[in-house]
């Protein structure tokens, strides 16, 4: 989460993504605060390659614009295209010199309506975040492969130590890492009861 923040491009083995900085100095603050949505996916057999995958579907937003994509939170939810005049219209400046365009050419099905579903959510306890012209850049990709050996109830191999969050290499972002802890506290709230898990 960047308050007063610019969203900026990086390279990614030679794929435009997206993430986001802020400057302390408050010369430098712009009028914007930007995060990142991530969608996490666990594939199954046969399936081996998560990393190309992401680096695919990220591509795509570079065959598309040339570069990052950006569009309105309202294009996106209408099924239309931001264009160069839409985006002049917007209430929210980039703060990203990116091409506007449609991120449903670009994301699965899944992950968009993953993304759709928590800007709703968000915007209660957030209003204004499911505004029309909140922008929406495409894509911001973390890969993460290194991780600790866990159950499903997310112990380590050593009995009743549990491993969450971005240290335990489960997961690389706000909403994941929170869940993952509260999801060992319960687990662990269960043994401290005696109840089986
Ligand atoms: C600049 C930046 C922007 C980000 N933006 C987003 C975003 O927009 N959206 C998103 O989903 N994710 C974002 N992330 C990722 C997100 O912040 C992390 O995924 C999340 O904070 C991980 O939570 P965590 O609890 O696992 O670890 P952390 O939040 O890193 O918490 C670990 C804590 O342990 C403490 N600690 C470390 N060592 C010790 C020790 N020896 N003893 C006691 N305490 C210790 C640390 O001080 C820290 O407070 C961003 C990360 C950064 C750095």
């Amino acid at each position: 989460m960047n308050p007063y923040g610019y969203v900026v491009a990086e390279n990614t083995d030679g794929i435009i993504t997206v993430n986001g900085h802020s400057y302390r100095d408050p010369k430098m603050h712009s009028k914007n605060t930007n995060f990142a949505l991530l969608v996490s996916s666990k594939f199954t057999e046969p399936f081996h390659e998560p990393l190309k995958y992401g680096k695919r579907i990220a591509s795509f937003s570079n065959m598309l614009g040339g570069g990052v994509l950006v569009q309105r939170f309202g294009d996106l939810v209408k099924g239309r295209r931001t264009n160069e005049k839409r985006m002049l219209k917007s209430f929210t400046k980039p703060t990203l010199s990116a091409t506007p365009g449609d991120l449903s050419l670009v994301l699965p099905k899944r992950h968009l309506d993953d993304i759709i579903e928590m800007i709703y959510a968000l915007d209660k306890i957030a209003p204004g975040m499911a505004n029309a012209d909140t922008l929406l850049y495409g894509v911001e990709v973390k890969f993460y492969s290194a991780r600790l050996e866990l159950d499903s109830n997310l112990e380590t191999k050593v009995a009743n130590m549990f491993a969450v969050g971005d240290g335990a290499g489960i997961t690389r972002g706000l909403s994941q890492a929170s869940a993952s802890g509260v999801w060992a506290a319960r687990v662990i709230g269960a043994r401290a009861c005696g109840q089986k898990n």
